[in-house]
């Protein structure tokens, strides 16, 4: 059980694209996304990349778990994890899950997810699954009340097929998860400067560097040095660095750590493992 004033983040996968396992990636590791947010004595899962399975191990042996699952859209890397995530197979836990891009013009998120579990691409169908599972398509925008005191605003991100941006506030303090979502040169995403103002922790896509962003321009992406632009305009705190692109290795991302530390301190870039506190 957790305090119900408890408020914390816990990285689970920190990489975008694609799983990039091995020796190069093993400080920050290689897992696609999936961030886990308590508060209020909620549990909070934002993506489901392969992260998720790791997550799932970890509640091994506890019966009756009720967590909600957002996801930031339904590109393969955010949803990989999801047919892994062994808690869904035991009846008497239960799962919401959360998508604000589809809004019924590429299907629902049922749909989308029950695709990937589907012949040929996978050997059994979701409804082997046996926990209680809900699906929320919601238009991003929209702001819910999970529990009491714990909000969810949302937003929606520059990025190929839609993407949501999300903003949990409780007790005071503010949590932002802005992931997918590309910048437009020399003007700030005022989307995102709003839903990220006065928050103490923004992760945010830092799939490319700034020499590297000319390259991918139109894939979606954004960079570091623009999330200290946005967090500095919306007066945020700590920016952390997330989304990696499996070719940057641990050495590329030490390297992005001590220049982000210099541009803004006390700001991170995001390894499996890390838990911090708004
Ligand atoms: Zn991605
Ligand atoms: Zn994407």
């Amino acid at each position: 059980m957790t305090a119900t004033g408890e408020f914390w983040v816990k990285f689970w996968g920190v990489r975008g694209t694609v799983p990039c396992p091995g020796p190069a990636t093993v400080r920050y590791g290689g897992n696609t996304a999936c961030v886990e947010v308590m508060c209020g004595g909620q549990r909070l899962i934002f993506d489901a990349g392969t992260g998720l399975r790791a997550l799932g191990a970890s509640l091994a042996g506890q019966d009756g778990l009720d967590a909600h699952i957002f996801l930031t859209h339904t590109h393969i890397d955010h949803i990989n994890g999801f047919p892994f995530f062994r808690p869904a197979y035991s009846p008497g836990n239960s799962f919401q899950l959360w998508a604000g891009h589809l809004a019924g013009s590429n299907g629902t998120l049922q749909e989308v997810l029950s695709g990937i579990m589907r012949a040929p691409l996978f050997p059994v169908p979701l409804d082997i699954m046996h926990a209680c599972i809900a699906f929320h398509d919601f238009k991003a925008g929209e702001v819910f009340e999970l529990a009491s005191g714990v909000v969810l605003r949302t937003a929606p991100l520059n990025h190929p097929n839609g993407a949501t941006g999300y903003r949990i506030d409780y007790a005071g303090k503010a949590v932002c998860y802005v992931t997918d979502t590309e910048h437009r040169e020399g003007e700030l995403d005022r989307t995102i400067v709003e839903l990220i103002r006065g928050s103490q922790i923004v992760i945010y896509d830092a799939t490319y560097t700034e020499e590297e962003y000319p390259t991918y321009r139109g894939w979606g992406h954004s960079t570091w040095n623009e999330g200290v632009r946005l967090c500095q305009a919306a007066k945020a705190g700590r920016l952390v660095a997330f989304h990696h692109d499996p070719d940057h290795d641990d050495d590329a991302l030490d390297a992005i750590a001590a220049a982000l530390e210099q541009a803004s301190p006390g700001s991170v870039v995001a390894r499996e493992g890390l838990v911090l506190y708004p």
